[in-house]
């Protein structure tokens, strides 16, 4: 079945801000909901291991400036493991790589 959408009027125009991770890889319990969760896909499960054995997020390589400080990780993170702060940066949607 084909799909109509439409592209919202404007949206070449519309910017949000550019994120900055942070990840406090002794507090997660490699749970991956911020993995699954972020509309960017910018998170991908380390090979390495924290001290209690869990792999933790890391950013996925080439993908260091794709968040969008949406906060979602922040949010669900059950141990506070990670957070992004707005780096003061706006770019344009249009043309992101999610
Ligand atoms: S702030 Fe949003 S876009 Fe950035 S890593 Fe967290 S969930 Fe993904
Ligand atoms: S949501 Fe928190 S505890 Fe779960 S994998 Fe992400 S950083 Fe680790």
């Amino acid at each position: 079945m084909k799909v109509y959408a439409r592209t919202p009027l404007g949206l070449a125009q519309v910017q949000v801000p550019r994120g900055q991770v942070y990840i406090i890889p002794e507090r997660c319990k490699g749970c991956e909901i911020c993995i699954e969760f972020c509309p960017q896909a910018v998170l991908q499960e380390s090979e390495a291991v924290n001290a209690k054995g869990y792999h933790y997020p890391e950013i996925v390589p080439g993908k260091e400036g794709a968040c969008i400080h949406c906060g979602f990780c922040t949010i669900i993170c059950p141990e506070f493991a990670i957070f992004s702060a707005d780096d003061g940066e706006l770019s344009f949607l249009a043309g992101r790589q999610a």
